[in-house]
C-alpha cells in the first residue's frame, strides 16, 4: 500500500473516530484506586514515521499509567548493564500463562519465562539495582526514559507507585520466591521498589510513541543519531516483544495485528512497525488477558489500513 502522510493522518483520525462508537470497551484495572478512577471512555492515538513526522488522535496527549510497558525500556537499560549475561537470570519464551502467574517459577528454578511477564521484569528490575540505591535506580530509569522520548517533563506518578507497593501481594510472592532460588539479590522490598515505580511512570500516547523509536530505527534515536542499542539488540527486543508482550494474548495480537507490541494494565500498548513507525494507543478498558480492548482494535485497523504487519509482504 502506497501512503502518503496526508491519508495516514486521515487513517488515524477515522480509527479514533470508529473507537467513539466501539461497542465493547473492556474493563479497566481496579486493583488500585488511581487506575480504577480513570474515565473509561479515553481514547487515544499517536504514530510516529520514521522521518519524524507525528499522527495525533483522541487523548493522545493525556497522561497514563504505562505500567508493564516501562518493562521494555527497563530490559533495554538492563541490557545495558549486564549485557547479554541478563539470559541467565530471565527465559525467552512465551509463557502462556498470566501476566502475575507463579507456577512455572517452581519447575524452571526460579527463572521466569520471559522478561515481560511480572516475574521477569522483577528480576530485570534487581538488574537495575545493582549496587545502587533504589533510589539511584530509579532515577536513572526515569533520565532513560525522558532521553528516549526526548521530553523532561515526564514523571513517575507517585500515588501509583505507592498503591502498587501497597497491593502487591502477588509480586511480592514472586520476588520472595525466586529470591529462594537465588535469583533475586536484594531485599525484595527494594527490588519491588525499582519495579513499582517503573510501572508508575505517567507518559502519553505521543510520549511514548517517541519513546519507542529507538525499536523502530534499529537502535538509533532519529532526532539525535545516537546510538542507543545495537541493531541486533534492537531486532531481539522487538521478537520478545511479539512473542511475550502480551502475556498468554501475545498469539492473538501477533494473529490481529502482527507487530512486536507491549501492553500495559494501564490500557496502553506500545507497537512497533520497523523501518516505519513507532504507534502507542491508550484505552482502559481491558480484555479477559489484560490487554487494552480498543487499543488492539484500533492497531487491528491501522495495520489492515496501511498493510504495516510484518507479516506482509513488503
Ligand atoms: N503493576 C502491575 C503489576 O505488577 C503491572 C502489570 C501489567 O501492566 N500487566 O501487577
Amino acid at each position: 500500500i502506497d501512503l502518503s502522510t496526508s491519508d495516514l493522518s486521515g487513517i488515524v483520525a477515522d480509527i479514533a473516530e470508529e473507537m467513539k462508537a466501539a461497542p465493547d470497551r473492556g474493563t479497566p484495572a481496579a486493583y488500585i484506586p488511581p487506575l480504577a478512577k480513570v474515565d473509561p471512555a479515553k481514547f487515544g492515538m499517536a504514530v510516529i514515521e520514521a522521518d519524524g513526522t507525528c499522527h495525533l488522535a483522541g487523548d493522545a496527549e493525556e497522561t497514563f499509567s504505562i505500567q508493564s510497558i516501562s518493562k521494555v525500556f527497563a530490559l533495554t537499560l538492563a541490557l545495558g548493564h549486564v549485557g547479554d549475561q541478563l539470559w541467565k537470570r530471565v527465559g525467552r519464551e512465551p509463557s502462556g500463562s498470566a501476566f502475575n502467574s507463579i507456577v512455572q517459577l517452581e519447575f524452571e528454578h526460579g527463572i521466569p519465562r520471559n522478561p515481560f511477564i511480572n516475574a521477569g521484569a522483577i528480576v530485570v528490575a534487581d538488574i537495575l539495582l545493582g549496587r545502587n540505591e533504589p533510589r539511584e535506580a530509579i532515577g536513572e530509569m526515569l533520565r532513560f526514559v525522558r532521553t528516549l522520548a526526548g521530553e523532561d517533563d515526564i514523571v513517575i506518578d507517585r500515588e501509583v507507585a505507592d498503591a502498587e507497593a501497597a497491593t502487591g501481594y502477588r509480586n511480592a510472592a514472586l520476588a520472595s520466591y525466586m529470591r529462594s532460588f537465588g535469583n533475586i539479590h536484594h531485599d525484595v522490598e527494594r527490588t519491588l521498589g525499582v519495579y513499582f515505580h517503573a510501572c508508575a511512570l505517567a507518559m502519553s500516547c505521543r510520549q511514548l510513541a517517541l519513546a519507542g523509536r529507538y525499536l523502530m530505527a534499529g537502535g538509533m534515536l532519529p532526532s539525535t543519531g545516537r546510538r542507543i542499542v545495537s541493531a541486533q539488540r534492537a531486532r531481539r527486543i522487538n521478537a520478545l516483544m511479539m512473542t511475550c508482550g502480551h502475556y498468554d494474548g501475545s498469539g492473538e495480537f501477533a494473529f490481529r495485528v502482527g507487530l512486536p507490541g507491549k501492553s500495559g494494565v494501564g490500557g496502553g500498548i506500545l507497537a512497533i512497525v520497523p523501518g516505519r513507525a513507532s504507534v502507542a494507543v491508550w484505552s482502559p478498558g481491558l480484555n479477559e488477558r489484560g490487554n487494552s480492548q480498543l487499543g488492539t482494535l484500533a492497531l487491528e485497523r491501522l495495520v489492515q489500513r496501511t498493510g504495516w504487519s510484518v507479516f506482509e509482504p513488503a
